[in-house]
């Protein structure tokens, strides 16, 4: 039901997003010049050209004035001197490519745009695709939204247990619907189960591949999480690890933790921990403005130094624990005690305050409020974004034949985004 409903959610508000991106659009219809209307000679639109600023200017019925500047147009021709349709990549060549280049004619041509160049080039573009591709605010932002990335929403401890997706591990293998739900519910929460996994150690990778592939990384592929004397690693003792995203050392750190529980201890330990870290963040912004640019501005150097079947490795990365793109969006998470180099590479005067703002980010992190509690299951795959949660797990202590066994693996974001479009579109033409 939590599934049912969370899918539900996340539809209703697509749906939002579309009415309200339809409402802008009508409303700004509204208040159009009634003469430009009038003038409309054809009921598909018409185009003109705007040597002051450049562009093309589009008018279509029931809809805002569309603008497009020459040089995009003349870089985007669609014919095929400029466009190879099947790889749907530009050829044309920039060396020889005039950025001045002008039109000496436009016309609406059933549902075409028809674009006469000076230099005696022709261009065909259809109305739709010039839709699709135009520079209106809010058509971008429904555009990024729905295929770029899609919106997150936060969680705190007391709304963890409403919004928990779960799937069942062979509908997600079987059925490319099941598959993009789990994986739009994990881009949306940064969380989600898996249920009833067969109990193998091959499973990881089965469900890696149907998403893309294993990302590799210098511990390899899939990974086993077993308590083991003389380890490299302290996620491989069974003391409580603290929380942590994994790798914060690689500068193209893996996107996502698949985690197979295998064998659960019969002891009270081994539950993990997870907490939002967007949500943390979000709220250390609004009330200690001071620690978050500490957070945000500070440049931390994040290591690892060991071997892994005999081969060594020492990896460095340095970014701040909480980073943010040029919109101000939170972008990426990098904590690890463990993994945090003693190498400080700041300024002297800025050591003392960074610490400062560390410890309100623990405290946020590790509090009630956001850190939640979850004990796998035997069976459960967990699946969290490691790009965003900080995860950890309590100490425990395996008896007699309980021997807790997780076995993990790494998926990168870029090919879920990717399979998450291709996903969409298939699903969007009927496929199932
Ligand atoms: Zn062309």
């Amino acid at each position: 039901m939590v599934l049912v409903r969370s899918l539900g959610v996340l539809a209703l508000q697509v749906q939002r997003a579309a009415a309200a991106a339809a409402r802008a659009v009508s409303r700004t219809a509204v208040q159009a010049k009634p003469l430009r209307q009038q003038r409309w000679a054809s009921t598909v639109g018409e185009a003109a050209l705007c040597s002051k600023t450049d562009m093309v200017v589009l008018r279509l019925p029931q809809s805002d004035e569309m603008r497009f500047p020459f040089v995009w147009l003349r870089d985007n021709c669609q014919c095929s001197d400029c466009f190879h349709p099947d790889s749907q990549s530009r050829t044309i060549d920039l060396q020889t490519f005039d950025i001045n280049s002008k039109p000496s004619e436009v016309k609406v041509v059933n549902d075409f745009v028809h674009i006469n160049w000076l230099d005696g080039h022709i261009s065909n573009f259809s109305i739709k695709w010039l839709q699709e591709h135009c520079f209106q605010r809010d058509a971008q932002h429904l555009w990024l939204k729905s295929m770029y990335r899609l919106p997150r929403k936060t969680w705190t401890a007391q709304t963890f247990e409403n919004i928990l997706p779960r799937f069942q591990f062979c509908d997600v293998l079987r059925s490319d619907v099941s598959l993009y739900n789990w994986l739009v519910n994990l881009a949306t929460f940064g969380v989600s189960i898996i249920e009833n996994a067969p109990s193998d150690t091959t499973t990881i990778r089965n469900l890696a591949e149907r998403v893309a592939f294993i990302r590799r990384t210098h511990y390899g592929e899939e990974f086993s999480v077993r308590a083991k004397p003389g380890t490299t690693n302290v996620a491989y003792l069974s003391a409580n690890l603290q929380l942590h995203t994994d790798l914060p050392y690689y500068n193209y750190k893996p996107g996502v933790n698949l985690l197979h529980c295998l064998v659960q201890t019969e002891s009270d330990g081994g539950s993990n921990l997870l907490t939002d870290t967007l949500a943390v963040a979000e709220w250390i912004k609004k009330v200690d403005a001071k620690s978050y640019q500490a957070l945000t501005q500070t440049i931390v150097d994040w290591n690892d130094i060991g071997q892994e079947n005999g081969n060594h490795f020492h990896s460095i990365h340095r970014a701040p624990v909480i980073c943010e793109n040029r919109s101000g969006e939170i972008e990426r998470i990098n904590f690890s005690q463990p993994q945090r180099d003693s190498h400080f590479n700041i300024p002297i005067e800025d050591v003392k305050p960074w610490y400062q703002a560390m410890d309100r980010f623990i405290a946020a992190v590790y509090s009630n409020d956001f850190c939640v509690t979850y004990k796998m299951k035997e069976g459960e795959i967990l699946t969290f974004d490691n790009i965003r949660l900080l995860h950890g797990r309590k100490k425990y202590e395996d008896t007699g034949n309980s021997i807790r066994h997780v076995v993990g693996g790494y998926l990168d974001w870029d090919e879920i985004w990717s399979r998450i479009r291709v996903l969409k579109k298939a699903n969007n033409s009927g496929a199932s």
